[in-house]
């Protein structure tokens, strides 16, 4: 009972503040809490959503542990208990899929908690975004351990299983249990190997005070250890595990068939337990229903102080036949300052993928002129570098800081339009990148003239390999990225014209729907269907001897009118009016208070120029003085001089400021001087007589 209060308590960093241990999400301790009718109905009042933040996993609802942005290394830190987390994108197709799984083995475990805990944490909410750059999170979902007992800061241990299977994954939290040394094993964890075969008879012999059951399996079962687990919170009951032993001793006990529970009683008598079935639930549950064993009291977390509310919604009307530069906008915000930003440092090939997907952006982008610019500038700064490896941030700085200082201008908020989803977790991002991905495809087909001077002129599949060395290298859902690559390395081949680009896109994305149609990620207000549908494309549609078939002519004409700058519309779109400030219009999402994130802050909140230029100048050293050493840094800084870099606008303005003032106040002398000189010329002057 002490151990498991201890895990429960050391769940919160000692050092950290009541707040932070607040902020683990504790899952119900017992059945899944209904919510509160006023709750439920609120939330049916909600409405389909159209941002906020998405989550799979509801503390309160789930067996789950929810992590966030401030609880996670508290959570995970000098911890009394192991915990497996589970980083996630809520807008992951994967990660919708498997998260009944991950749900399904939360409650399966959930006994396990004063020893192992199954958590997650949502690298698609805002305030979570820095914190999973830190924990070095690229794609999703991705699993970690973190062991007991953890002094220093650690990213935790990547899980590698051989698939993500529930069995899979609980034989492996047992494993990693076992993998503990003596010191730093979860106190509430009761030892899980076997019993020594010569302790065994005495152990057999064992009188007195509780029960004790001794579960005999063949080598490498793993029933013993889940019941051993199942029982931590209950007392009066020890469980032992004993490895196949001599056929003597198993005859002399009645133990005919393998796995089998011998119990020893409280008052010292013993005999087989039988079971209906040999299964772990059946052992399980027969030994915490013995008279006297009971549940201890486990003192876990306090719950959550903060409860998630019903998020506040607006449903955006929208056209379906046109494309919004709110969604393309915010798309490439998220692309920019959150996906790409999930790698640290880019160096060789993941570098030269981004530099030809930015000059891919940069020619054929539609939309405003701010964002047009900005990726220009982009495009133009990262071919002028004179270095194989950049960290990120300095991307980040230049696309927040500097440019700004120019008035170039890309919204640091999200707001879906065409690509709302009728739940939070759905649709969004990735379907923005569809509709990007598309648009690039029809507009170096309508303006070929625009890839001039950049390489790319004349090359049919330019678009389409610059997509799919992005998907390869940066798009958080690997599994998505692995198909993509897989469609991509069949056929992109045949690509030899810009037409054919635009209807190889066009018909890999419908590969895509087909294999979506019913998955847990489809939007139920917007199925998986081949598309365009008849209404918005009639002339799409044909029937050739009784079968529906596409007019690929007629589709063709369709994607360049409904892709091509004519049906962008910037209703709703960020307003870019006030000097690049992108304030929210009024009634539209906020940012939080809490967006931590270094590279989501607004700049007017970001700290001042000395800083950001220590930071800059930090990373760079960081990345380049590994092994190439004090030469690195002398290239770092010789960059740093060469781009121009490390100053804030607040440091551009403090400048101007400074020479304005110089100059009035040299012109005041000069005149001042002036008045004096004339006053003491006509004052000493005596005109001669
Ligand atoms: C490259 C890539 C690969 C992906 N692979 C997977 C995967 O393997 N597994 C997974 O679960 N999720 C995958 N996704 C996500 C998935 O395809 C959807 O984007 C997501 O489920 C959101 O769906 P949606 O309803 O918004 O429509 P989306 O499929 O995202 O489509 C967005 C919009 O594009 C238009 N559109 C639809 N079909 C076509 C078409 N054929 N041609 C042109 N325009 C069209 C429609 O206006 C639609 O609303 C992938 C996403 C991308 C960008």
């Amino acid at each position: 009972m002490a151990a498991a209060g201890t895990a429960a308590s050391a769940a919160r960093s000692p050092g950290a503040p009541a707040g932070t241990a607040a902020r683990v999400r504790r899952p119900p301790a017992a059945r899944p809490a209904k919510l509160p009718p006023l709750l439920v109905l609120l939330a049916a009042a909600a409405g389909p959503g159209a941002g906020g933040a998405a989550q799979l996993y509801r503390a309160g609802e789930d067996a789950v542990w929810v992590l966030d942005s401030g609880s996670l290394r508290g959570a995970t830190a000098n911890s009394s208990a192991a915990w497996l987390v589970q980083f996630y994108s809520s807008w992951c197709g994967h990660c919708i899929g498997y998260a009944p799984t991950w749900r399904a083995l939360a409650g399966d475990v959930r006994d396990w908690a004063a020893a192992i805990r199954v958590a997650a944490l949502d690298c698609a909410e805002e305030r979570n975004h820095e914190v999973c750059r830190a924990y070095d999170v690229r794609f999703y979902p991705t699993f970690r351990y973190f062991k007991a007992f953890t002094k220093d800061f650690t990213t935790g241990e990547n899980y590698k299983g051989p698939d993500r299977e529930l069995q899979t994954v609980r034989r492996a939290m047992i494993d990693f249990l076992q993998n503990h040394t003596d010191e730093n094993r979860p106190p509430a964890c009761p030892s899980l190997d076997p019993v020594r075969p010569s302790d065994l008879r005495s152990l057999l012999d064992t009188r007195g005070g509780r029960y004790v059951a001794v579960l005999f399996e063949s080598e490498g079962s793993y029933l013993g250890r889940e019941v051993v687990l199942d029982l931590i919170p209950y007392e009066n009951v020890s469980v032992k595990r004993a490895l196949s032993p001599d056929g003597a001793l198993l005859e002399k006990l009645g133990v005919s068939s393998l796995p089998a529970c011998y119990l020893i009683y409280p008052n010292g008598s013993r005999g087989m337990v039988t079971v209906g079935k040999p299964l772990r639930s059946f052992f399980s549950s027969y030994l915490k229903s013995l008279p006297d064993v009971r549940k201890k009291s486990l003192s876990l977390p306090e719950k959550a102080t903060i409860e998630e509310g019903p998020e506040a919604v607006v449903w955006r009307e929208f056209d379906r036949s046109k494309l919004y530069t709110a969604d393309l906008e915010s798309g490439l915000h998220l692309l920019l300052r959150v996906e790409l930003a999930a790698h640290k440092s880019l160096a060789g090939a993941e570098l030269q993928t981004l530099k030809d997907f930015v000059t891919i952006l940069a020619k054929l982008f539609p939309g405003r002129p701010p964002v047009r610019k900005l990726l220009e500038t982009l495009r133009e700064w990262l071919a002028s570098l004179p270095l194989d490896r950049i960290p990120y941030n300095a991307v980040l700085d230049l696309v927040d800081n500097k440019m700004r200082i120019s008035g170039i201008f890309l919204t640091n908020h999200v707001k879906w339009v065409g690509c709302q989803g009728s739940r939070a977790e759905l649709r969004g991002y990735p379907c923005s990148l569809w509709k990007l991905f598309h648009t690039l495809t029809v507009r170096a087909g309508t303006r070929p003239e625009a890839l001039d001077g950049t390489g790319f002129a004349g090359a049919p599949q330019a678009v389409l390999q610059a997509v799919r060395r992005y998907v390869r290298a940066f798009f958080g859902c690997r599994q998505c990225a692995e198909h993509f690559e897989e469609m991509a390395h069949d056929s992109m081949d045949s690509v030899k014209t810009a037409d054919q680009a635009v209807l190889w896109l066009w018909k890999k994305h419908n590969l895509v729907n087909s294999r979506l149609a019913g998955h847990p990620s489809e939007d139920p207000r917007f199925p998986k269907v081949p598309w365009p549908t008849p209404d918005l494309c009639p002339a799409c549609h044909e029937e050739v001897k009784g079968l529906a078939s596409w007019n690929e002519g007629q589709v063709l004409l369709f994607l360049k009118r409904h892709y091509g700058s004519d049906s962008l519309v910037d209703t709703y779109a960020e307003d870019l009016g006030d000097g690049g400030q992108g304030a929210p219009a009024a009634g539209e999402e906020q940012p939080r208070a809490d967006q931590g994130a270094g590279s989501l802050r607004l700049p007017s909140a970001l700290p001042p120029g000395p800083r950001l230029s220590e930071r800059w100048r930090q990373g760079l050293d960081v990345e380049l003085g590994g092994p190439s050493g004090a030469e690195g840094r002398g290239g770092a800084e010789a960059a740093a001089a060469f781009l121009g870099m490390g100053f804030s606008s607040l440091d551009m303005s403090l400048c101007v400021l400074l020479y304005v003032a110089s100059s009035l106040f040299l012109m005041v002398m000069y005149f001042f001087f002036r008045v004096r000189a004339k006053r003491w010329r006509v004052k000493h002057h005596h005109p001669s007589v």
